[in-house]
């Protein structure tokens, strides 16, 4: 059985709105992560998707010690986060590395390659040699040609690019890689080829993948599970092929719907409806219901908590487990708009 890797529990960041004169008032705050657990695995991918704002990032920025979380906790190989030494986090920040999604702005073009993919193992105090043989090792692993260490970013295409990204993060040798977006801005024809790159070193070192995605394609192709998000919370969790083939959120049906990532006709279609509610002021109950074509009286007032639907498959619907199989699941953008399902 695979180690868990890293696993978050009750995560929960609010950030502070502010006013006055030096922005000294706290006037409120954003739920941008609320109540979120997942785990992932030795060699694993759990993706996770939603829209803008749907707080995808943050978790990501919580995982990379770039915010304090507000509530709940991250547990890394079964220790948590908390408190930890500063030899810890820099034991943390040599095992859990990040792709970043603009393989342009993410390279400083005033560096050679080798520096750039070096740079980690300057900053964790690893001796010139070792540095220079594991950046020709990352170099090779990412298929780039002999001779790229001396050369600038500027001299490679974009795919290159995040080639040279994806060999900073592997010269920590990582336990843990958070990818994010890492093809949203490549071409379409590189895409493929970044991805199963990504896939192959997966495969040779056992690495765990954090996926931070909206492209449901490269979700399917890369996921082994994926976690839907909608402002802020975990609505379904599962299985990529079952969360694909039949969603059991709406929300996700939506998100599902919209891409068709591999043509297949998924067991429930449903047009995208409405616009994201403003995080600033969430709705009560469940914060889909003012999209929703299936909501009913106690979604305006009650949070849903999870339902297992089956092992490791949960859903935060109140549709489950009683209403589920009485509402109709080939509801139109048309159908819904003259005859709304409320
Ligand atoms: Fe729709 Fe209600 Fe389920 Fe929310 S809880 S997704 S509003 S049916």
């Amino acid at each position: 059985m695979n180690e868990t890797r890293l696993e978050v529990r009750g995560l929960t960041k609010h950030f502070p709105i502010t006013a006055g004169m030096f922005r000294g008032k706290v006037i409120g705050h954003v739920q941008a992560v609320d109540d979120v657990s997942f785990s992932i695995d030795e060699g694993e991918t759990l993706s996770l998707v939603g829209e803008s704002g749907c707080g995808k990032t943050t978790i990501s920025n919580l995982i990379l010690l770039l915010h304090e979380p507000t509530d709940g906790g991250i547990f890394f190989r079964g220790k948590p986060l908390s408190g930890i030494s500063v030899r810890e986090r820099q034991e943390y920040a040599r095992e859990v590395q990040v792709v970043f999604q603009d393989p342009y702005g993410a390279l400083n073009p005033r560096m050679r390659v080798a520096d750039i993919v070096g740079e980690p193992m300057d900053i964790h105090g690893y001796s010139a040699k070792e540095k220079r043989t594991a950046v020709l090792d990352a170099l090779k692993a990412v298929d780039l040609l002999e001779g790229s260490d001396s050369k600038y970013p500027h001299e490679f295409s974009g795919g290159q690019r995040q080639r040279i990204g994806i060999a900073r993060a592997l010269t920590m040798n990582p336990e843990l890689i958070v990818l994010d977006e890492p093809v949203s801005n490549l071409d379409v024809s590189i895409r493929s080829q970044i991805l199963n790159l990504l896939k192959d070193l997966q495969e040779e070192r056992g690495i765990a993948y954090l996926l931070i995605s909206h492209d449901m394609a490269s979700v399917e192709y890369m996921s082994n599970r994926i976690g839907v998000m909608y402002l802020g919370r975990l609505v379904e969790i599962g299985k990529s092929e079952d969360l694909i083939a039949d969603p059991l959120h709406p929300y996700t049906a939506t998100l599902v719907s919209a891409a068709t990532p591999t043509g297949r006709t998924p067991t429930w279609q449903l047009p995208i409806l409405g616009e994201v509610p403003s995080p600033l002021d969430l709705p009560k109950g469940c914060a889909f219901n003012t999209r929703c074509p299936y909501a009913m009286p106690v979604c305006s007032e009650v949070r849903p908590e999870y339902t297992e639907v089956e092992a490791g498959r949960k859903v935060a619907c109140h549709l489950y487990p009683d209403h589920i199989n009485s509402i109709d699941k080939s509801l139109t953008q048309s159908n819904i708009l003259d005859d709304p399902v409320q």
